[in-house]
């Protein structure tokens, strides 16, 4: 293998000491004054400190919120409305490098998704909102679609700035008002965009962000919203379900996947290993939609495990901020101890785990890329969401077997398929309970296109026509 020098990343964003909640388009400390700390994954150094959100504070937002959805946001055009957007989208474009780099240094992923993909994709949503923000009346949605009101907002810390993005653009399109709730361990560009939307001029109370833990994203679900967007695990959406069940809040949750990437005996071996590639160790596998669990056709997995070995291999694991790398740190000492000890439990149930001999830094939580094999359809690695960079491989001997055992599973949110028959994609994606399935490709995003899941991964569409429907009194 090659040997890279470091290619260290000079852009450094301004981040302040400390951080307040947004509100009414002012930074503000908590009412009760509490604070936290955001640590940066790769090196556990403290990054800053930020305000936390109690229900007091949520109570001011959402009626900050409220007012401004009745006084200005609501009432204004949407051709108004879009030039608002275009502005945040334009400058989170001149600002993309520093976005990028804060996202790194919160969030433990490398440089190089943060600038090829998170930030830029981001954008794109906010374009592509934009342009709907006076045409909602031609979207197939009726003749005259009402914004609902406030939406109350939580996310995680997988993807930060692209799931505010997916959240708050098209909220913001259709008329609504938001108050958002960044996760705990991943506020940073949040609050960058909260200083961005005071520089666009967007008026104050149209979108609000309150960092906190979940006590704080509990508070924003029961306060008087109209309705609640959430993306997180199946167990906090099932609470979240609860919670608005018998009220008039609408809900859409984007939880958890399990997803199958199904590798067929015809498939194009080396493209198929690179979409494996991609479909797990993407953002160290902190993926909903990740290919967790590769099905392959027994009669090539030998030769598709060798060479995904090989490539695996060459994977660069290490510092987010170095342009080479391809494994960043894992997001929280946590969730690596949730990766551990789900690993654990995969070694005990008897598959066979393999690792490449890569070095890994002595300070920040990282966890060697692994690939699970000997893997029946009972462990848990084949059952539950690791969230990490772990590969599960069962093999199939039919096309129905694929099916099955891609079926076989809780979620339903995203799946693969790998052959050289376009017949056999289309019988094979019409049999799949998935809500996105990706042919001869995988983790493939646009604002253009719906995603979201079918049983425990949720329901409701973020992105495209359809993702207008959950902003709008249709
Ligand atoms: P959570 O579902 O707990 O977090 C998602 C968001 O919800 C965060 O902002 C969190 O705040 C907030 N939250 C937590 N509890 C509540 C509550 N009771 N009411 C309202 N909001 C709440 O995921 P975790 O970060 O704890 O991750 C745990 C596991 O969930 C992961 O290992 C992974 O398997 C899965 N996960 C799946 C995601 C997906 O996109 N499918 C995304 C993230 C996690 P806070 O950050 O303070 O906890």
């Amino acid at each position: 293998m090659f040997e890279y020098a470091p290619a260290p990343e000079s852009v450094r964003p301004e981040i302040r000491e400390h951080y307040g909640l947004f509100i009414d388009g002012k930074f503000a400390d908590a009412e009760d004054g509490a604070t936290f700390k955001s640590v940066n994954p790769s090196n556990e150094e403290v990054l800053f400190t930020v305000a936390e959100a109690g229900e007091a504070d949520v109570e001011t937002a959402v009626a900050a919120a409220r007012r401004a959805h009745e006084t200005v946001w609501g009432p204004m055009s949407g051709t108004e409305r879009g030039k608002y957007l275009f502005r945040i989208a334009r400058l989170l474009q001149e600002r993309a490098r520093e976005f990028a780099v804060a996202e790194s240094i919160d969030n433990g992923k490398p440089i190089k998704e943060t600038r090829d993909f998170d930030v830029p994709t981001a954008a794109q949503h906010f374009f592509y909102h934009a342009g709907w923000a006076d045409k909602l009346e031609y979207a197939g949605l009726g003749a005259d679609p009402r914004p609902l009101g406030v939406i109350g907002q939580v996310i995680p810390w997988n993807f930060p700035l692209l799931m505010l993005a997916w959240k708050i653009a098209p909220a913001l399109a259709c008329g609504n008002t938001v108050v958002l709730k960044p996760a705990e361990t991943t506020p940073l560009t949040a609050l960058m965009f909260a200083e961005l939307c005071a520089e666009a001029d967007l008026p104050p109370g149209v979108v609000n962000i309150l960092p906190g833990a979940g006590a704080t994203g509990a508070a924003l679900v029961d306060s008087p919203v109209d309705k609640v967007a959430f993306t997180g695990s199946t167990a906090v959406g099932r609470a979240i379900a609860k919670a608005v069940a018998g009220s008039k809040k609408k809900l859409t949750l984007e939880l958890g996947g399990k997803a199958a990437n199904i590798v067929y005996d015809d498939a194009p071996i080396d493209q198929a290993v690179e979409g494996i590639v991609n479909g797990i160790f993407f953002n160290q596998g902190h993926v909903c939609c990740a290919g967790s669990r590769l099905l392959v056709q027994e009669s090539i997995a030998e030769d598709v495990l060798e060479r995904l070995k090989d490539r695996v291999a060459t994977l660069r694991v290490g510092d987010p901020l170095d342009k080479n790398t391809d494994v960043g740190a894992v997001n929280s000492a946590e969730q690596l101890e949730r990766i551990k000890s789900l690993t654990e439990a995969g070694s005990d149930e008897g598959a066979e785990s393999w690792q490449p001999a890569c070095e890994l830094p002595e300070r920040g939580f990282w966890f060697r890329p692994t690939v699970f094999t000997g893997v029946q359809q009972s462990m848990r690695i084949a059952r539950e969401e690791i969230f990490g960079p772990v590969l599960s491989v069962l093999t199939f001997r039919t096309p129905d077997e694929a099916i099955a055992k891609a079926n076989n599973t809780p979620y339903g949110l995203s799946a693969g398929v790998w052959t050289e028959q376009g017949s056999k994609i289309l019988w094979t994606a019409e049999r799949l309970r998935a809500g996105v399935v990706w042919a001869n490709t995988f983790n493939q995003f646009d604002a253009a296109s719906p995603f979201g899941g079918l049983k425990e991964s949720g329901y409701g569409r973020e992105g495209g026509r359809q993702g207008l429907e959950a902003y709008l009194d249709v």
